[in-house]
């Protein structure tokens, strides 16, 4: 069984990190989210609700599955007896941290290779940031995050 993990906050997941996955998805057997706790990024949602959120997502691609992780993603992929890591590239600035982080992991864990997707055009400019920053101040995100996603950042900011 060919397994891909994706790793990332995913705080929330939004339509760039979507793309990539369904388009992933169809390459392996397997794709696993590996939904970073990261607590010194201080995330708007817990994990439970990013992997929920992920999950909701999902729901139209059969082979995905979602997991917290507050370790290596080297060691999570071995865990779950991954061949590759996948990760989206929007810049070249994207480059040279990923560039790293395969280089790493790679010497982390010799039996996962890192493979760099490129994003569609029209989500390069989408980040979890910016859609939580538009969806605070009541700005329309409907093309942007799945529509769970958004009923999520209203509930949060107390929208309607
Ligand atoms: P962000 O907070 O920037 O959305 P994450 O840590 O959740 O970032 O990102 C996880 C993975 O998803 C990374 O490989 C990142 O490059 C990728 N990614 C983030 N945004 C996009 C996008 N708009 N298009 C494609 N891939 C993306």
């Amino acid at each position: 069984m060919r397994i891909v993990i994706y790793p990332g906050t995913f705080d929330p997941i939004h339509s760039g990190h979507l793309d990539i996955a369904e388009r992933a998805a169809t390459l392996f057997d397997k794709l696993i989210f590996a939904v970073a706790v990261n607590a010194e990024k201080n995330p708007l949602f817990s994990p439970k609700e990013r992997i929920e959120m992920i999950m909701d997502a999902t729901r139209h691609i059969p082979n995905v599955e979602a997991f917290s992780t507050d370790g290596l993603v080297a060691d999570f992929a071995r865990k779950h007896r991954a061949a590759a890591l996948i990760r989206g590239l929007r810049h070249v600035s994207d480059f040279e941290f990923e560039f790293q982080m395969a280089t790493m992991n790679h010497h982390l864990n010799s039996e996962v290779s890192t493979l760099l997707m490129v994003t569609s055009e029209k989500y390069i400019h989408l980040n979890s940031t910016v859609v939580k920053d538009v969806a605070r101040l009541g700005g329309d995100i409907s093309n942007f995050v799945p529509i769970n996603v958004m009923v999520h950042l209203k509930e949060k900011y107390n929208l309607n």
